[in-house]
């Protein structure tokens, strides 16, 4: 190889890269007041959970998005698609056209809350790094990943994390072992701009405070402690949801009998949360809330997971 030849040239040609990609719950999600540009200031602790969607990325001669998984019919397949927006971005900034085809087994509920869509964007643009042999370090990826949502710099990053600033300014925090979880995932979705719209109505004449990270919060992810950390979970954003979809309070008590150490509403829902004391707890709490009939499913799993990875 000649000292003329193009990075590109000398960079190893990939046939495709699959990159998985995890949901996140928010264990404090304080909401401040809205802003005079519509957005709300943030004091979010992001907790990256055990459930994956796949993004696979293969070359092809324009940019195509396809989705599989029982949510799939929900996805948009178009340049809306955050995925697509990553890999459009990614490649304005380095000049190229995104000739691409993304595929994205989806197992991260869509529109419950848990950031699915955000997972995918982040995905697809770790993938299109590699596929692309762009090298980008993870400074450049998490701006692009600010670009593209509030929620898309926390999925490249995983683990925990608090975020501030419409919740996309991050910072990593230690957790000290691991907490279990199930999530009840609800029919429908809820529309994120919908439950902060709902947010405003119910705190119109409120005084809302600044939001701050509770440091009792912090202590319990960092020393592990499930007990302590269920005593300070707290999601400003549930009653918002609760009032647009009142049939989750019903969930949220179900799982609360059924032994959880606390619930909550993920995000902005409508996918419930259950923090449990050990795995076990949390198989028979998620048999408890299928049996119930309170929701479409439930799954069991364990925190914290990865940010983005490729794994083939
Ligand atoms: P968040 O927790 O970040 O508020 P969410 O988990 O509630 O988000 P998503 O699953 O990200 O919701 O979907 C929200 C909307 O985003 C969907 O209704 C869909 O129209 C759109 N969307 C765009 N790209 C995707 C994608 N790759 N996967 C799912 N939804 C997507």
């Amino acid at each position: 190889m000649s000292d003329t030849d193009t990075s590109a040239e000398r960079a190893v040609v990939r046939d495709s890269v699959t990159v998985r990609v995890p949901a996140k719950v928010n264990v404090q999600l304080a909401v401040g007041a809205a802003r005079p540009d519509g957005f709300h200031d943030l004091a979010n602790v992001f907790l990256a959970v055990g459930l994956y969607d796949e993004v696979t990325v293969t070359p092809a001669d324009e940019l195509r998005v396809t989705c599989a998984g029982p949510d799939a019919h929900q996805v948009p397949l178009d340049a809306t698609n955050l995925a697509a927006r990553a890999a459009i971005a990614l490649a304005a900034r380095h000049g190229i056209e995104p000739r691409v085809h993304i595929h994205i087994d989806k197992d991260i509920p869509v529109a419950g809350g848990m950031a699915g869509g955000s997972a995918d964007g982040a995905g697809a643009l770790l993938a299109c790094d590699a596929l692309w042999s762009l090298g980008s370090s993870e400074a450049e990826l998490l701006a692009i990943c600010a670009e593209l949502g509030s929620d898309v710099p926390f999925s490249l990053l995983g683990g925990a994390a608090l975020g501030v600033g419409r919740g996309e300014r991050l910072t990593p925090l230690d957790v000290g072992g691991t907490f279990h979880w199930v999530f009840a995932v609800a029919d429908g979705g809820l529309s994120t701009p919908a439950v902060y719209g709902e947010f405003d109505r119910l705190t119109a004449t409120a005084d809302v405070p600044p939001p701050a990270a509770d440091p009792a919060l912090l202590t319990a992810l960092r020393t592990g402690d499930a007990t302590a950390l269920a005593a300070t979970l707290v999601n400003d954003l549930q009653p918002a949801a609760l009032s647009l979809r009142p049939s989750l309070a019903a969930t949220l008590t179900t799982g609360m009998s059924a032994g959880a150490l606390a619930a909550l509403v993920s995000g902005s829902g409508p996918t419930t949360a259950f923090l449990t004391k050990d795995a076990e707890s949390a198989e028979t709490i998620a048999e408890a809330l299928v049996a119930s009939g309170n929701c479409r499913t439930a799954r069991a799993t364990s925190a914290p997971a990865p940010g983005a990875r490729v794994v083939s």
